[in-house]
């Protein structure tokens, strides 16, 4: 039976963390602010907002709804965004993705500041993550998947890991974190010719191409660690699943997060962490 590599453990952890930073920014007087900027009001954006308003409460971060109308124009979007990054109080920006159609979503990401870009929408953000440097920070789901690793001391060093997906959301990113712990990665795309041998000899899998069950039992070795990304709704059972087929792969496998219940479980524990972090890099911390 494989190892359960649940989620909210790593999210309890990381949240400790993250408040007792906070706290000891409050003391010295910055309290950590995020602004999130939402177009309309999507459920999927509203749920998401509720879990980040959640964390945050719990962490000491305070929240900034800056809501734009459905009919908004991509110019009153970027404004609003720079006066976000003009904001001394605020030190993290979360633009709710993706935009309702119409929008220009590529001049709205341009327009995060940086510094305050806490879930990789800038291109400096993305520089930072493949030069492996502070600038900026990755986005939330390949943080939260790495936070995992370290979570259940998985060690990468010298490891040979495999990412099925190659998104700059996700698979890249992923992928780049992966090579600055030091692990050797290979990355799998819709055009690999043979998905299972890559995964069979992996070390550690990070599958997040959005098929579900794309990952079975095929791909997985014995021991393997396997980090499933993943979320599809299943018709037939009526609920999420992940990208692998958990009861096929677990038997198998040394070690497995669940969907739901993982990785999208920590999520926003980690977009907590880049706020606190965007909060002492403002002051030299
Ligand atoms: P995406 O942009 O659609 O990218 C999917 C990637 O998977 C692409 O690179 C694609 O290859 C690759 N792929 C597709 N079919 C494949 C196949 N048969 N074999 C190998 N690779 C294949 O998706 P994404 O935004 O990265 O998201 C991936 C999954 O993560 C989705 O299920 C999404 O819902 C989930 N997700 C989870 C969280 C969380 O918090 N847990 C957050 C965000 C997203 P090509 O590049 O060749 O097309």
């Amino acid at each position: 039976m494989a190892r359960l590599m649940r989620g909210a453990p790593v999210a309890k952890a990381l949240v400790e963390e993250v408040a007792g930073r906070a706290s000891a920014l409050a003391s010295a007087g910055v309290v950590p602010k995020l602004a999130v900027v939402r177009v309309g009001a999507r459920e999927a954006d509203l749920s998401y907002e509720r879990g980040i308003e959640k964390r945050c409460a719990a962490c000491g971060i305070e929240l900034e709804h800056v809501l734009l109308g459905d009919r908004c124009t991509s110019a009153e979007l970027v404004s609003a965004i720079e006066r976000v990054g003009e904001d001394a109080t605020v030190h993290g920006c979360l633009l709710m993705r993706p935009l309702p159609e119409g929008l220009d979503e590529a001049a709205a990401c341009a327009a995060i500041a940086p510094e305050k870009d806490v879930d990789c929408a800038t291109a400096a953000s993305l520089l930072g993550v493949f030069e492996g440097r502070a600038v900026g920070f990755p986005p939330c789901t390949a943080e939260a998947v790495m936070q995992v690793l370290r979570h259940y001391g998985v060690a990468l060093a010298g490891a040979d890991a495999c990412v099925v997906g190659r998104s700059l959301v996700i698979g890249r990113p992923v992928s780049m974190m992966l090579m600055g712990a030091d692990a050797t990665v290979t990355t799998c795309h819709s055009r690999t010719r043979d998905l299972a041998a890559h995964c069979r000899a992996a070390d550690v899998v990070v599958v997040a191409a959005g098929h579900a069950g794309i990952f079975d039992a095929s791909c997985a070795a014995p021991g393997q660690v396997v980090v499933d990304v993943g979320i599809n709704w299943d018709e037939e059972a009526g609920r999420l699943v992940g990208d692998v087929d958990f009861g096929a792969v677990e038997p198998v496998v040394g070690a497995i997060t669940p969907v739901p219940g993982g990785v999208g479980a920590v999520t926003t524990a980690c977009l907590a962490m880049h706020v606190v972090e965007a909060a002492e890099r403002s002051v030299g911390r």
